[in-house]
This record gives C-alpha cells, structure tokens and sequence, in this order.
C-alpha cells in the first residue's frame, strides 16, 4: 500500500513537469481550438456519467452524444451539495472501488463535513493551475521556484512562525503573526527565499502591508502578488496596489475542484476551461462542470458562489483565449444580509460604506437570526464617538430600523477551522 501511494506521489509530480509546458501554451490556443477541446472532454465525462453513475442514467437518451456540442450541458440539471450529501453513492461511478479512493475533505461555510473523491491526477492539475495562475503576471512561473505563502500555516505554541517545504518550495509566514514582534523575522524570511511571488489570503496579505507602510518597509523583490479564499475587498486592493505596485492577481476556486477562475495583469478573471466549465444561473450563482472527475463526475454543481456578470463577452488583451466568464466574484451566496422586513441586500453594500472610514482597518458583520447586526472594527486610529454614530447612521441607512451593535476590537480574528477571516456572515434562517 505504501509503494502505491509512493508511486502515485512520484506518478504526479512527473505530470506537472511534463504537463505544465502544455497548459502555458493551452492558454493562447484560438478560441475554436479551445471550445473544442472542451467539447471533448465533457462528451467523455457525460457518457461516462450516463453510463455508470446512478444518478444521471435516466438522461441517458436526453444527450445528443453524435451531434455533440457544450450546450448538451444544459439537459442536466443543477445538482447542489445537499443532493450529494443526502446519498453520495447516487453520484459515483459504479465501477469504481470506494475503499480505494483518495478524497478530498471541504470545510464549507455550513460547517457540516463534504468530500468529493479525487481522480488520478487530481493533485498535480491542481498544482499546474496554481503555476499557470501565478504566471499571469510580469514573469512565467518556473515549477519550484520559491514563493512566499501568507496563509495555510498557524504555528503551535512555541514554535516559529515561519517554516520551509522543501519538497515545493514554499516559504509559509503564518498569517495569526503579522505583528511588530516578528516584523524582523518576516522579513529576513522573505529575503532569503528571494522569492518573487507572495500569496495568500486578501486579509493576510493587507495587514502585512499596513504594517510595512507603517514602518516605512519596501519589498521590490516581489513581483507577483496571488490572493485567494476570501473576498478581495476593494479597500484591501486599492491599499495592497498602491503600496506593492506590482500585479495584485485574484484566484478563486473551491475544495470541490469544479472550476478555477484567475486575473491576469489586465484585470479580467480567466477560467481554466480545461479545467472546467462556468455558468451563471439568473441569480449569478456560479454552476460548476469539472471536466477532469471521472469518478464522481461534477456536473451543473451549484458552487454556493454569487459572481458579478458582464456586460458582454470579453476578449481580452493579455493575448489568452481563455473565457472571462464574470467580472468578479461577489461572495458567497450564504451571505445575503437581510434588511428590516427581510429583504436581502448585497453585501457589497457594507463594504462601500466601510470606505468611508479611514480610521477603520478591518470589519467582520454578524447578523443574527433576529436580524440583529452585530459589527466589529479594528481600527488604524482610534474611532471616536461622532465616528461611531456616523457608521451606526450609515448601517441604519441601508438595514432600516435594526438592532444595531459595534464593537471595537484590537484584532479580527481569523477562524482557527477554515483559516480564513469571514468578513460578513448570516445566522438568518431563510
Ligand atoms: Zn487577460
């Protein structure tokens, strides 16, 4: 069992160097090329989802399989996480041997436990969609170059808060340690890696940047910055930017590993489209097609993700072909605040307001069931009363007559679970 797994290790990280030359070219492929590319790879995945998958033989006769094109997708129907939950075994190939599959554990906003199986090569495309997405920016990504990661770390008591992985190169700063006391330390740590890239989550890497705007610190090394995970605040952007002048590159994705969307240097969010294919419901919820799970084939997924649509189709001039399937990401759908009466509102409300706050450094927003709203703020200097009573006189404006809660607190805490900061989160019950 141990030479298998060993093997399969090896099997991988031989894919992405053989591989990844393949997928930088993919990109600037022309647009034909690339739909029918995709056209292949879901023709193969819905014949193998109609031939062996309980849940989608019934639409075996639907699928026009001789006159085949992408829109043959939307004879299936929007399957979402409870669906599969409720009876996983519906979803997975029959002739795949379940005691033998790898899986992939997501956390997700319920907090209820999911997990997908993992294909063969499941790991190394992920790690190839990382490299492509990091070379978006000024320079190609070469694979195990070092990189700096802000995230995905959190040391225990008493150790350091910053650790190597050889094997890829990766230089982890703990994103629960941005602070004067190890601001040394940060920063000898970047220097040695002499890494060109820095990533992690929009939160960790905007906190990093009040602190070295603070003391006046520049660091040129770094070219590319990669966030992800969390919504990129146009405050965090606009302070991240200004300060960094280099590429600030936005990724989103989810632990299901359907799709994977990335900015490039203009700005636009790419899909990986041989990775997966993105539609918008008339809500602008993401629906997700993983093109590469052969073993429990994801298909019409509802994401739980609300995009920003566009206005047109977008050619882009970054030179790829890639599809730009939304203007950006909005945030989960689980977020919707709910104004008196309970009319949800968008949430990119608050975050509008929040600019208007200079002296406020961070946000979290709880509503609670009785649609209390409940407020934390870490400030960048102090927020006086008349301050106060202009934010609780902003919220009023957009919530109506709520109970209305603000606290100042020394720091928004990061969840120990997810690793992330949740920025604006519902108790409602809808
Ligand atoms: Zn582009």
């Amino acid at each position: 069992m141990h030479i298998k797994k060993a093997l399969h290790k090896f099997c991988n990280i031989l894919y992405v160097y053989v591989k990844y030359p393949k997928y930088l070219k993919f990109q600037f492929k022309s647009k034909e090329e690339i739909t029918k590319y995709q056209e292949k790879r879901l023709k193969r995945i819905l014949k193998i989802a109609v031939e062996k998958v309980p849940f989608y033989k019934t639409y075996k006769n639907d699928i026009d399989f001789d006159n085949f094109s992408l829109k043959e997708l939307n004879k299936l129907p929007v399957v979402t996480k409870d669906d599969i939950r409720e009876d996983i075994n519906r979803f997975l190939r029959e002739d795949v041997k379940i005691d033998q599959l790898e899986w992939k554990s997501t956390s997700g906003s319920s907090g209820k436990p999911f997990k997908v199986p993992k294909s063969y090569y499941s790991d190394a495309i992920e790690v190839i969609l990382g490299y492509r997405a990091w070379s978006l920016g000024k320079n190609v990504y070469k694979v195990r170059e070092p990189a700096i990661v802000l995230r995905s770390f959190s040391p225990k008591e008493g150790e350091p808060p910053y650790k190597r992985d050889w094997i890829r190169n990766f230089w982890y700063l703990s994103p629960y340690d941005i602070n004067e006391k190890h601001l040394d330390q940060y920063l000898l740590f970047i220097k040695k890696s002499k890494a060109k890239i820095l990533k992690g989550y929009p939160s960790s890497i905007y906190i990093l940047t009040l602190l070295l705007k603070k003391h006046n610190i520049t660091i040129p090394q770094i070219e590319t910055i990669i966030t992800s995970s969390e919504n990129m605040l146009p405050l965090y952007r606009k302070e991240i930017e200004t300060y960094w002048k280099c590429d600030v590159l936005d990724w989103y994705g989810q632990n299901e590993r359907t799709v994977t969307v990335q900015q490039c240097a203009e700005g636009n969010y790419h899909n990986n489209d041989e990775y997966g294919i993105v539609q918008l419901d008339n809500n602008n919820n993401i629906i997700a097609t993983s093109l590469n799970n052969d073993i429990m084939p994801l298909i019409r997924y509802f994401t739980n993700d609300k995009a920003i649509p566009n206005n047109q189709t977008i050619k882009c001039s970054c030179g790829r072909n890639l599809t730009v399937p939304f203007k950006s990401i909005e945030g989960r759908a689980d977020d919707i605040i709910y104004k008196e009466g309970k009319t949800p509102i968008p949430t990119v409300n608050f975050y509008n307001l929040m600019e208007n706050f200079q002296k406020v450094k961070q946000f979290s927003l709880v509503q609670d069931e009785d649609l209390t709203i409940n407020i934390k703020v870490s400030e960048n200097e102090p927020l006086v009363a008349k301050d106060i009573d202009s934010l609780k006189e902003g919220i009023k404006q957009r919530v109506g007559n709520l109970k209305i809660n603000i606290t100042i607190v020394d720091q928004i805490l990061r969840d120990k679970d997810t690793d992330k900061i949740k920025i604006i989160k519902s108790k409602v019950k809808v």
